[in-house]
Parts: structure tokens; C-alpha cells; sequence
């Protein structure tokens, strides 16, 4: 239905607005996911469903406007743009606008929201510099808007990746293998690399002078992982991330996800929550016994297997489920798939469990 048909009512067309921005969501999950899982091969019926819990209305974010998107001030001429479901920030400097991540599905609001804050803080709505906080296409996808006049930077990896497997993102021109601080227009921003985390290039970008740490898919403020632990590639690295990131100075969080900033207890939150999660599945591994999954599925070691870690997980996930409903939205969704990724990290990166046949 056109934007303008007459029968088009204003809740409708937000409405539509808002389940346009909400789809966005769906670009973070792999096409091959949908295929595979074959869920989608009947036709979809909206009534049969399953219903999930609320969303507690502290994990949602300002209104979007009318273009899609909420562009707000973190702290001084430091800003971030959300379409509800993903997020950039960007620096006014004297010099131009230095902007971190570019995400595909906020695309051309990300100039539309410079533009909005420059005209009315009247600064150069010209953006400089692209930073880059990890390789992912869903977060940088839209960089190649900003054409070729713009000095690109990320980590080395950031690079190497970017080379490897995604020609459609301009490669950065600057980069750093530990730490690095930009200045631009007299602002300071501290780059750096912990090690491998959510992905193996993801950084830490510290604004010391406005109190504020973006740090990309590993805390989504007010919200659960996203599937499989944020599909985490090095579980002990992100757990370690968050770590990390309470040993910096901030107050304000940029966690690249979901429509609000966060906050130091969110993140004493999140931490709380993969902690109960570990304690669950290393609980799950001593208490689960795999005698009837074994007996019932003989020579088929998989379906044994499968079975025996679902209920492994459903051990680990349901208290954590039941704790965190109404303080972490959708933790009713993805809190099973988070736990299979902790349980095979506490058992193949820590061993724990592991016996050595006598
Ligand atoms: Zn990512």
C-alpha cells in the first residue's frame, strides 16, 4: 500500500514505520539461518506463533521520527543515531564529523542526522573520518555512502577481513594493531584492541573527554544476546570484553544495538546474567544424566547427543529465564541458544566435564 493512500490512517503508518524499523532486526540473521531452519518454507500465519513475554519498557529507547530514525546527544558534540534495532555515533569537530560504524539500516539517515544536528548547532556537516569498531557488514555495511574523501580506520584485522570477504565496504586507510589515539579538530578519541572478542578485530573506542564507551555487540543495553550469544566467535574473549570495558572510565555506553545508550549497570547486569548462565550449564553437566538418551537412541550417537544437551540447556536456561523476565527483554527468546554456545565454551575451551577413559 502507498505511503499516501487515503486509507493509510497516522497509527497506521506508524505502525508500519515502526515495524519497518523493527524488521531491521532480521538483516543481523544470516539468510541461510531462515532456509535452513526451514520454518519459513510453509507460509507463515501470524495467529499460531508463539506468544513470548513483554518487553519491559526500560529496554526501549526514545520514538523514532518520521524518517525512521532518533538522533540525540550522548554528552557535549557527541551524538548517536538509532534505527531501534542498530546504532552509530558521530563526533562535530571543528574540522568535520568523525562517525563511528555505519550500519546498513539506519544507511542515509546516518547524513540525515548530521545534517540535523549540524544545521542546528551550526558546525560542518562534512564527515572526515569512519571509524570502524569490527568487520561485520551489518555494522559498516553503509560506509561506501560517504564516498572515497573520507580517511577510513579500524584495526589491521578490521582490514585483512574486509579484503577477504566483503568487496562492496571501502577497506580502512588507517590502521592500528593495539592502540591508537585519534585527534581530530582538538577531540581525542582512544582506539583500542583487547584481543579476538565478538569477532577477532573488535575494538574499544574510549572518548575520555565525553565520558562515554562504544564497545559493538557485546552488552545490547536492556536487551538479551542476541541468537547464540551475540554468535560470539570467541566466547571466553567477549566474556573478558565486558571485563574490560568496566575498567575504563565512562558513564555513557554505546553498544552498537537496540534503541537506548547504556550504563554501567547495565553492563553489571549483563555480567550477572552470563555468569548465572555459566554457573547453570556447568550445574546442567554434573546433574543431567545422559543414561536415557543413550538407551533410547542406541548406534544414533547425534540424536543421543542432541537430546541430551536439549536438556542441558533447558537445566541452565529456565531459572535464568524466570530471573531475568521483566529485567531483560527477550530473554524468553534467546536465553537456550546463549546457553548451548556457554556450554560448549565451558566445555571445549575450559574442559570442564572432560574425563579421560580409564
Ligand atoms: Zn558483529
Amino acid at each position: 500500500m502507498p505511503e499516501g493512500d487515503a486509507h493509510v490512517t497516522p497509527d497506521s503508518a506508524l505502525n508500519r514505520r515502526s515495524f519497518l524499523a523493527r524488521s531491521a532486526a532480521i538483516t543481523a540473521v544470516p539468510a541461510a539461518t531462515i532456509l535452513a531452519g526451514g520454518a519459513l518454507a510453509q507460509p507463515a500465519s501470524a495467529d499460531v506463533l508463539p506468544d513470548y513475554a513483554s518487553i519491559p519498557p526500560s529496554a526501549l529507547g526514545p520514538a523514532l521520527n518520521a524518517q525512521g530514525y532518533f538522533v540525540g546527544r550522548v554528552r557535549r558534540n557527541l551524538y548517536w543515531v538509532t534505527d531501534g534495532t542498530y546504532q552509530a555515533a558521530f563526533l562535530t569537530t571543528r574540522d568535520g564529523v568523525v562517525l563511528f560504524d555505519a550500519p546498513p539500516t539506519i544507511g542515509n539517515n546516518l547524513q540525515r542526522a548530521i545534517d540535523q544536528i549540524a544545521a542546528s548547532t551550526r558546525v560542518s556537516n562534512r564527515v572526515t573520518h569512519i571509524v570502524y569498531s569490527h568487520y561485520h557488514a551489518d555494522h559498516v555495511g553503509a560506509s561506501s555512502l560517504f564516498g572515497g574523501g573520507v580517511v577510513r580506520v579500524g584495526h589491521v584485522e578490521t582490514k585483512r577481513l574486509l579484503a577477504r570477504d566483503n568487496d562492496a565496504v571501502p577497506l580502512p586507510d588507517v590502521t592500528f594493531e593495539t592502540r591508537r589515539t585519534l585527534r581530530v579538530g582538538g577531540e581525542r578519541i582512544d582506539l583500542a584492541w583487547h584481543g579476538a572478542n565478538h569477532s577477532p578485530d573488535n575494538i574499544f573506542i574510549h572518548l575520555p573527554d565525553h565520558d562515554t564507551l562504544m564497545l559493538v555487540d557485546i552488552n545490547l543495553p536492556g536487551w538479551a544476546p542476541y541468537d547464540s550469544f551475540n554468535v560470539n566467535e570467541d566466547v571466553p574473549g567477549s566474556i573478558a570484553a565486558a571485563a574490560t570495558a568496566m575498567s575504563y572510565r565512562w558513564r555513557h555506553f554505546i553498544g552498537g544495538h537496540m534503541g537506548r545508550l547504556g550504563t554501567r549497570d547495565d553492563m553489571v547486569v549483563y555480567q550477572q546474567y552470563v555468569s548465572d548462565l555459566i554457573d547453570g550449564v556447568k550445574e546442567a553437566v554434573v546433574a543431567v544424566d545422559p543414561t536415557p538418551f543413550f538407551t533410547r537412541y542406541g548406534n544414533n550417537s547425534w540424536a543421543a547427543v542432541q537430546t541430551y544437551q536439549a536438556a542441558q540447556l533447558d537445566y541452565a536456561a529456565a531459572p535464568v529465564i524466570e530471573k531475568y523476565t521483566g529485567v531483560l527483554a527477550a530473554v524468553d527468546v534467546y536465553t537456550a541458544s546463549t546457553a548451548f554456545m556457554l556450554l560448549e565454551s565451558v566445555r571445549l575451551d575450559q574442559g570442564f566435564g572432560s574425563q579421560i577413559h580409564p
